[in-house]
């Protein structure tokens, strides 16, 4: 046995001493350009001073009291979330995975308040990911995670993504919510027209539903708005937030209207940990960076030139990108031999990247990204590509593996 760890990831043998913006450094001094942010996360990039200023200021006071007393950081970035979005109320936990638990809970508890707890079954969409708790598995659906850990939790009515009349069918007099990504991230940087969501939201309002947004990864900037929704026209009764949330920091949130919110009352939901002192300075510090003058314009600006020189490189590779997709920063390129391959070459050229389902491997470049890091990026892309072709070059007709020279 060479790890102690439980084996559940198939990790690359790469490890990182430090990080400095969009950059990761080994050991060996071996630099790494970081699009993958670990997975969506490090959206400000690596040890961003303001960041580390913020953690070691609070690490100095105070790390952690439970909520079972007041945390006035933790009020203030409640309030920050609340003037910048839909939201009235903020749950604070330490994960996506629970920040979709939460909402999941809040959506069930509405109905319950409003004298219907028949009303719990909530609409999904397939190729969604909404976490790996066990409620969070039975909505996103996915067999190969569900699969030998027991009953499927009850309540999850899984649609085939963008069909509205499957939509309808499956609402009924026990539908509580529909729950969706409006950008599916690990199934494969699959954007949702904004028409689709439009047309969800007056089928919540026509039958009494909830519409909850999973925005773990679309959130925080990611897409070129705090979150998503915001350029869709649509807006949700309640949000899941997390990942670039904390900058890297673990925390998640559950936001949600006065409304939504009606039933969770003092004890209906809780978390040691969340809301913690340390995880509310860095976000509240992530919020200074985020919701600064011009900020998310400079996200917009970068991720159309990024997409742009993506394009080219599709135009350049046609035997090997066959799409570039995506919102502001969360890129996807679908590949036309195996994503993984192509994810290898990318990091024989020093890029990280993050696969994704529908033979996609997302690009996640920080949001601090300048010109020349992408510049860099469209090289090291191209010289990937280039690596897949010379390999299909030398193989056999029949064994186009796309595996890296
Ligand atoms: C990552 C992710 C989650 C789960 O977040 P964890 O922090 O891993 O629990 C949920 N929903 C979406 C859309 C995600 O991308």
């Amino acid at each position: 046995m060479t790890s102690h760890l439980l084996p559940t990831y198939a990790r690359v043998d790469l490890s990182f001493d430090h990080g400095e913006g969009a950059w990761l450094v080994t050991g060996d001094g071996e630099r790494y350009l970081d699009f993958g942010g670990g997975v969506a996360v490090n959206s400000f990039g690596h040890a961003h001073p303001r960041l580390v200023a913020a953690l070691t200021e609070q690490a100095q006071k105070v790390w952690h009291v439970s909520n079972l007393y007041r945390i006035s950081e933790g009020e203030r970035l409640a309030a920050r979330l609340c003037a910048a979005t839909f939201a009235d109320y903020v749950f604070f936990c330490n994960s996506g995975a629970e920040a979709m638990e939460g909402a999941i809970k809040v959506a069930r508890k509405y109905h319950a308040a409003e004298g219907h707890p028949e009303r719990y079954r909530i609409i999904t969409f397939e190729g969604a990911f909404h976490g790996r708790t066990l409620a969070t598995l039975a909505a996103g659906g996915q067999k190969k995670y569900l699969d030998g850990f027991g009953p499927v939790v009850e309540g999850f009515d899984q649609v085939p993504f963008g069909d509205l009349d499957a939509v309808k069918r499956a609402i009924g007099a026990e539908t509580a919510a529909i729950l969706i990504e409006p950008v599916q991230g690990e199934g494969g940087v699959r954007v949702v027209p904004h028409a689709f969501l439009k047309a969800l939201r007056e089928l919540a309002d026509r039958n009494g539903l909830l519409l909850v947004f999973d925005e773990v990864q679309t959130g925080i900037g990611r897409t070129g708005d705090l979150y998503a929704y915001q350029h869709t026209g649509v807006v949700p009764d309640i949000l899941g937030s997390a990942k670039a949330l904390g900058g890297g920091f673990p925390i998640g949130a559950v936001l949600a209207t006065a409304a939504a919110a009606k039933g969770m009352t003092a004890g209906t939901h809780g978390s040691t940990f969340g809301g913690n002192p340390l995880a509310m300075a860095v976000a509240n510090a992530v919020l200074d960076i985020v919701l600064a003058d011009g900020f998310l314009d400079r996200v917009r600006y970068h991720a159309i030139l990024f997409r742009q020189r993506l394009a080219e490189l599709k135009d350049r590779h046609p035997t090997v990108i066959a799409d570039v997709r995506g919102e502001g920063l969360l890129l996807g390129l679908r590949i036309v031999g195996p994503s993984g391959a192509f994810a290898d070459a990318l990091r024989a050229e020093h890029v990280l990247s993050v696969a994704a389902g529908d033979n996609v491997v997302r690009l996640l470049p920080p949001l601090i990204i300048q010109e020349a890091e992408i510049a860099t990026a469209i090289e090291r892309i191209d010289a990937a590509a280039r690596r897949i072709e010379a390999a299909n070059a030398a193989a056999p007709a029949d064994a186009k593996t796309g595996a890296p020279a």
